[in-house]
């Protein structure tokens, strides 16, 4: 098999926490707005209006997938943008008040390094811990909560791990004592159902290359009543909070996958947790000295996340992605300059458990075939190099 060229059509696909496919229903509707509907939005003529109205009823669509209101909804390029636009939105917003911010030890480069920016601006930064599952306990929101603290951060479904975090109780803890809460919901958005209401949510996170749109567009949910300054200006585009002339095809596209997101999110969660089971338990069954990391049940549809002892989590990626797999890791051992994921640090790994990790998510394209061919192509793979590894 090592060796054997592998067409792109037999290839399976099991990195779904890293980006998707665009559907094909919303490349469908996309490629109006690049040549045919290309009007600018914020002109007057007939043009602007129907690049406006597209505009409109993507916001109209994203909104509802969380229980918000359109106008509650800023597009932005990405995840990566909106966690940014949030934390430093709301520390430049309310430095007279104070300049504490929480957040947790678990969460995205994009909140931890902007919190690391922040830091150095003179803000302060508490990062509270998880335990081995992966979960914050909101007991230790609410401890570390003082009279200067600003802004609550905890995301809500981990990208790398799959843990789901109490959002709804932190939530709740965070509105009782009057501190805006933000959660990077990028992972779990459209994925789990997310009421923004009912999780007492201020502001949420979400990118469309996770759940089928394009790259380079996603949002920020903001309350309304939430005062944040934009990080961009120019142009009063997105209610002033975003200027910069709006990716009108690319947020047609996000607003098409929140649509079928929205549609497909019972079956599509049934579907996958379902095979998620077959594949963790297949792996449980079949590959000696193998853990699961993350929470047993508290974990996003499609997320199974393995430690292989003694092997190495590259070295893995690379022999699966010979046998037509494509995987993740967040780390390797032969390369001393490769660090550890901060994530397995956190949860309690060692630095050396942490190298054999394994991350598969699986995805509307993903089949019951696609997991049984993974099970019988896995306990081999591990096998063999356990007997080379030079992780002993
Ligand atoms: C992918 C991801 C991001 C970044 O989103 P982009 O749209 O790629 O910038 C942020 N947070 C989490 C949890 C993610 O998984």
């Amino acid at each position: 098999m090592i060796g054997k060229k592998i067409p792109h059509s037999e290839r399976i696909y099991m990195d779904h926490a890293a980006t998707t496919p665009v559907a094909a229903e919303v490349l469908d509707e996309m490629r109006h707005y690049f040549n045919e509907r290309f009007g600018n939005a914020s002109t007057l003529y007939f043009f602007g209006n129907e690049a406006r109205d597209a505009l409109h009823e993507a916001r109209k669509s994203v909104a509802k997938l969380i229980n918000a209101s359109p106008d509650e909804i800023v597009f932005t390029s990405g995840g990566t943008e909106s966690d940014n636009t949030a934390l430093k939105g709301i520390a430049l917003t309310n430095r007279e008040k104070g300049n504490h911010i929480i957040t947790s030890t678990i969460e995205h480069n994009a909140i931890l390094k902007t919190c690391k920016f922040l830091e150095s601006q003179g803000f302060d930064v508490t990062y509270l811990p998880a335990d081995k599952k992966g979960m914050v306990d909101p007991r230790d929101v609410e401890k570390s909560i003082t009279d200067r603290t600003i802004i609550v951060s905890i995301m809500h479904a981990n990208n790398e791990i799959g843990t789901i975090q109490p959002i709804e109780e932190i939530g709740r803890i965070c509105r009782s004592k009057g501190v805006i809460f933000h959660t990077d919901a990028v992972q779990s958005f459209g994925k789990i159902p997310i009421d923004v209401k009912k999780m007492n949510i201020d502001m949420l996170s979400a990118s469309s290359h996770k759940i089928y749109g394009p790259k380079g567009v996603g949002c920020l949910f903001a309350r309304k009543g939430v005062e944040f300054v934009s990080l961009i200006h120019g142009g009063s585009h997105e209610f002033g909070k975003r200027a910069g002339t709006e990716n009108v095809a690319g947020i047609v596209g996000f607003g098409k996958a929140c649509e079928l997101a929205r549609k497909e999110l019972k079956n599509e969660m049934e579907r996958e947790t379902r095979l998620r089971d077959m594949l963790i338990n297949g792996i449980l069954d079949n590959i000696p000295d193998s853990y699961l990391n993350g929470h047993p049940e508290k974990r996003l549809p499609n997320n199974v996340h393995f430690r292989f002892k003694h092997i190495e989590g590259e070295s893995l990626v690379l022999h699966l992605d010979m046998k037509g797999i494509s995987a993740s890791t967040q780390s390797a051992c032969s390369s001393k300059s490769l660090k550890p994921s901060h994530v397995l640090l956190a949860i309690g790994l060692s630095e050396k458990d942490s190298h054999g990790s394994l991350r598969l998510t699986l995805g509307r394209d993903t089949t019951e075939e696609q997991i049984k061919y993974l099970l019988s192509v896995l306990p081999e793979t591990v096998e063999y190099l356990r007997k080379v590894s030079p992780c002993v």
